[in-house]
């Protein structure tokens, strides 16, 4: 047993075997009713980023860099960008429009396997290295919040948007890590659906939904797709996505029973589009519901979602779901940054012929969709006194 929840009985027995000394471990540091000492102090927790050097990495060093509960401590990436510092390793592959903070500017880069000191990792690691390094890092204490695709659908591992189903976070403790664990965030195509869905679930039923996307270049990493197949084109494939779409939403929506989750029952049938926009998945999404719902009653139950309003979370969207009555919105350029990219905007609520209703929703690919929502994830485990 496991990544269980750090109760002052939890975090004071324990030594499974050697490891290293994890900063952020808090064996013996008394709980606060935050559940994070180091919160409540003002001290910042020094955190890993895993892949970091990548699209979904810079975005982690960027929005950690002001980040009140958590700091770069330490960058990982590839044997290529391994041993020099994070300034040289991403090299002109640094893509935001703000500059690499000064504090992981100079931070050597470790190398897959290396040894950490931080408890707490956020992984941006490519899917083809990700789940080794993960479970290997797991195993020796580490708690892995992660983007990588590969240990999403573990029947263990909690596939966790915090608005919706933090009590998956219980799985952790069925987890073989010892101390350590994994959580995962969602596709970032499924995150859009999944939110703009989770409202409309818990007060109507939702019975069947069709949706088609239209996902940023940005969503597939640098360099990407080749500028010659996306400019002035739509390629009408991405790998993977739509039954990811599918089977993940299930996962979020489901419910934990004695044996893990058990995923929503309604079928989701997905097609995926790559367009050339660069920040910022649209998505049109037809449904049915198992109960009559008027209009306004389907805004109202959107716009008034606010499950972590209480919680004091730094990356919560205040309006994680914002409802746009436009003819024209939302729009990846207007609409995708909302809530400093962490919120979902849903527009064009109507009536739909086939099945009952229909809208678009957007949200920010690598923030809400990626790096955002793994800070989220980890500040919920913080909160709920997990790490
Ligand atoms: P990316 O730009 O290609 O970056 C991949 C990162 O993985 C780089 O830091 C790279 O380091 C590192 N890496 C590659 N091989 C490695 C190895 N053998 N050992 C250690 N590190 C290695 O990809 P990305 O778009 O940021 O995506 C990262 C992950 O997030 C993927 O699993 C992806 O599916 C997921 N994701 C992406 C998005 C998105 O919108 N882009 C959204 C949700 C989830 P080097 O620079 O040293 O090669």
């Amino acid at each position: 047993m496991v990544a269980r929840k750090r109760t002052a009985a939890t975090t004071s027995k324990r030594s499974p075997g050697p490891r290293p000394k994890l900063a952020g471990t808090r064996r013996s540091r008394p709980r606060t009713a935050l559940g994070a000492p180091a919160v409540a102090s003002g001290r910042r927790i020094g955190v890993a980023v895993l892949g970091a050097t990548g699209t979904v990495g810079q975005r982690f060093i960027q929005l950690l860099e002001s980040h009140p509960w958590f700091e770069v401590a330490e960058v990982m990436a590839s044997d290529q960008s391994a041993g020099k510092p994070y300034d040289e390793a991403v090299g002109n592959r640094w893509k935001l429009p703000t500059p690499i903070p000064d504090a992981v500017r100079r931070l050597r880069v470790k190398g897959p396997k290396e040894r950490l000191a931080s408890r707490l990792l956020f992984s941006a690691l490519d899917a083809s290295v990700a789940g080794e390094l993960e479970e290997h890092y797991a195993r020796a204490g580490h708690l892995v919040s992660s983007n990588a695709r590969n240990h999403r659908m573990d029947p263990l591992v909690p596939l966790v948007i915090p608005e919706i189903n933090r009590d998956h976070l219980d799985l952790l403790e069925e987890q073989p890590y010892g101390e350590g664990g994994i959580v995962t965030n969602p596709n970032c195509s499924t995150i859009v659906l999944a939110m703009a869905l989770a409202p409309l679930h818990q007060r109507f039923g939702v019975e069947s939904v069709i949706v088609t996307t239209f996902q940023a270049t940005s969503g597939a990493g640098y360099p990407g797709v080749p500028s010659l197949d996306i400019l002035g084109n739509v390629v009408p494939f991405v790998a993977g996505e739509e039954p990811k779409m599918e089977s993940e939403t299930q996962k979020i929506l489901g419910r934990r029973n004695g044996k893990g989750i058990e995923p929503a029952p309604f079928p989701v049938s997905a097609q995926c589009h790559r367009v050339p926009v660069i920040d910022g998945h649209l998505e049109a999404v037809s449904l049915k519901l198992r109960s009559p719902a008027s209009r306004k009653q389907l805004a109202d139950t959107l716009a008034t979602f606010r499950p972590l309003s209480k919680l004091g979370l730094p990356s919560a969207p205040r309006e994680p779901i914002t409802v746009r009555t436009e003819d024209d919105r939302p729009q990846p350029r207007l609409d995708a940054d909302r809530e400093r990219g962490m919120g979902i905007t849903l527009g064009r609520l109507r009536p739909c012929p086939v099945l009952q209703w229909k809208f678009e929703a957007l949200g920010h690919n690598t923030i809400r969709g990626a790096a955002g929502a793994a800070i989220l994830n980890a500040e919920i485990l913080l909160r709920d006194g997990r790490i």
